[in-house]
């Protein structure tokens, strides 16, 4: 099995002003595919050779391996996460959840931006459904996924300073108000 750089599901110029056609350049074009590259020498000739990509997460000891699958996974999913037509508010299930869950959307916004802010050091901030149900809000450490914890992801928001330092230098604030204009809550519901 080979992995692949997913292809972006949108223009890399699509989310600009937001996030640049720069951003995603590297972002997409260099990190992303660096894991992909790094991923596939790993597994070549190894008994990882034919294990799908969550397999290999749920499984794999803490590593390069363990590292650079989950980077991948998590990429893809975080694509996804952002659309040109994104922004505004859940509607439907996902918002009653949310409203469940946190008291209302505005709640949970600022609750998710200051998680996401205090996450030290290069880590994700996640949406998530927990194993018994309901909604919460985690992060993750370097490469981690809430995958291993049975809990369902709904959203991601990549906090490495890689996501950002183009278009908003130190600016983690600055980035995170861009992700709420271009937050994909469609792909969000479908996870639900
Ligand atoms: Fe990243």
């Amino acid at each position: 099995m080979t992995f692949r750089l997913p292809d972006l599901p949108y223009a890399k110029d699509a989310l600009a002003p937001h996030l640049s056609a720069e951003t995603f350049e590297f972002h997409h074009g260099k990190h992303h595919a660096a894991y992909v590259d790094k991923l596939n020498q790993l597994v070549a000739n190894t008994e990882w050779a034919e294990v799908p990509l969550e397999d290999i997460i749920r499984k794999a000891k803490p590593g390069p391996l363990f590292n650079n699958a989950a980077q991948h996974w998590n990429h893809s999913f975080y694509w996804n996460c952002l659309s040109p037509k994104g922004g505004g508010e859940p509607s439907g299930k996902l918002a009653d959840e949310l409203r469940r869950a946190f008291g209302g959307f505005d709640v949970f916004k600022s609750q998710f931006s200051e998680t996401a802010q205090a996450v030290f050091g290069s880590g994700w901030a996640w949406l998530v459904r927990k194993a018994g149900g309901g909604l919460a809000i985690t992060t993750t450490p370097n490469a981690e996924n809430p995958l291993a914890r049975g809990e369902t992801t709904l959203l991601t928001c990549d906090v490495w300073e890689h996501a950002y330092y183009i278009d908003y230098r130190n600016s983690r604030p600055n980035y995170l108000k861009a992700f709420w204009q271009v937050v994909n809550w469609e792909f969000a519901s479908a996870q639900l």
